[in-house]
């Protein structure tokens, strides 16, 4: 086993780092640099993105050819909770949801034409990108079973008739990919679509109001009354679609693990600073015994955060599925960066629930965490499946080809 990692991978850490340090952080204490929705401004954020690409910073997890820098999910690991020591981090770097997982699907499943027409203005940074699957009550959510949206096949084209609700970034996306029904084969019934937000036959019926800070283009209910599709804009054929929504959703809960890390660690940063200067009752917080054990114990606790998503990433990369791997690590992280908020508002008493610092956004941000791209207990559901397969399998250790 080793824990290293490249002298490569660690100059893009480094420089990352410096970049967040100098150009993203200083903005976070600027209220205009903020947008109605606490993220950040489009007027800034287009600049940064300018410096961020001249620097070589953009796109790191698409490979070479795609106009990236082929880093692999283990180099994508420690460069993305790097970037999310800003709240305003990943998008500058062109790494933040839903783009950075429509990315990476599109660079993996789509033919040299869909890229070209697709991907490649995502990668320009020219256009935004949404992912439409979840429906409300009684449509598919947790189940994907049970999607209701139909794609009816008329000739060489299709025609979407349902409703999808959350779906991130709708009111600023221009290239969606839409998972409809085409059948009612229980395994081949979805299928993945790619479709341009100037058609007709669909609309934003809301952008939902949420408890967090929102993406660029929010949280989006849609309706769809016939938006006419060609078959040309299908993504891996017809029937794949569960296999695409695999394929979209397992490397993107991961990379949210990357960057939930980074605030996670961005949390113990804040909790460290005021707890080194602030004294009660003639002692600094720092040098309280239940303080220090808070930290101790959170700074464990994301470590173990990150030994899972390393795993799943190594995983990943040596050409597996990694779906245990993810789903614990999903758990994980979730739950940690929920509680790395809470402990650093603790800590920073009346400070911490106030906007003077991020911990706030963070914390409100943090509930999505445990539900999105799979519930707590779907992830645990799954968790339980292997573990009737494998019994105690489920721990096994790989073991490596013998040396030659
Ligand atoms: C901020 C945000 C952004 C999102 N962005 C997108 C997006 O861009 N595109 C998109 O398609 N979707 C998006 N979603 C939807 C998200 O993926 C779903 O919320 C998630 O899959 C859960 O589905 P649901 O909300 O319908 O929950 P439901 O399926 O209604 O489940 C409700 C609750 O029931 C419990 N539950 C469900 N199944 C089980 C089970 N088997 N065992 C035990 N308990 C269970 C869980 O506690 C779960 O939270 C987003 C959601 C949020 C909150």
């Amino acid at each position: 086993m080793n824990f290293e990692i490249s002298p490569r991978i660690e100059d893009y850490r480094a420089r990352i780092a410096e970049f967040v340090a100098r150009e993203i952080l200083p903005l976070e204490d600027d209220p205009d640099a903020f947008d109605a929705h606490g993220n950040i401004a489009l007027d800034r954020l287009g600049p940064l993105r300018e410096k961020a690409r001249a620097a070589g910073l953009w796109c790191l997890q698409l490979k070479e050819e795609t106009g990236g820098a082929g880093l692999g999910k283990v180099g994508m690991a420690v460069c993305y909770e790097e970037m999310s020591r800003s709240i305003f981090g990943p998008v500058v770097f062109n790494a933040a949801p839903p783009d950075d997982g429509n990315m990476m699907l599109l660079e993996a499943v789509g033919t040299p034409e869909q890229k070209a027409r697709w991907l490649a203005p995502i990668v320009a940074g020219e256009v935004r990108s949404a992912f439409a699957m979840t429906e409300p009550h009684p449509g598919s959510g947790s189940d994907p079973s049970m999607m209701l949206t139909r794609a009816e096949r008329c000739g060489d084209t299709y025609v979407v008739r349902g409703r999808k609700w959350f779906i991130t970034g709708a009111e600023a996306a221009s290239h969606f990919i839409l998972i409809a029904r085409t059948s009612d084969d229980p395994r081949h019934g979805l299928t993945a679509f790619l479709f341009h937000g100037d058609q007709p036959g669909w609309r934003i019926e809301r952008r939902i109001p949420i408890l967090g800070p929102e993406e660029h283009g929010g949280h989006c209910e849609l309706v769809f009354d016939g938006l006419e599709i060609p078959a040309e804009n299908i993504l891996l054929g017809e029937g794949r679609g569960l296999k695409v929504a695999q394929m979209r959703l397992g490397p993107a809960r991961l990379t949210h693990c990357m960057r939930w890390l980074g605030l996670a660690k961005r949390c113990v940063e804040i909790a460290r600073d005021y707890a080194g200067e602030r004294y009660s009752f003639g002692q600094r917080l720092a040098d309280r015994e239940s303080i220090q054990l808070m930290l101790g114990g959170l700074a464990m606790r994301i470590e173990i955060g990150r030994l899972l998503v390393m795993r799943a990433a190594w995983e990943l990369d040596r050409g597996g599925f990694a779906r245990k791997e993810v789903s614990m690590a999903k758990i994980h992280v979730a739950n940690v960066l929920h509680e790395a908020a809470d402990i650093a508002i603790q800590i920073n008493g009346a400070r911490g629930y106030s906007r003077d610092t991020v911990l706030e956004w963070i914390y409100r941000y943090a509930r999505q965490a445990r539900l999105v791209d799979g519930a707590d207990e779907v992830h645990k559901m799954v968790l339980n499946r292997f573990l009737n397969e494998e019994g105690s399998g489920f721990w096994r250790w790989e073991v490596a080809a013998p040396p030659m």
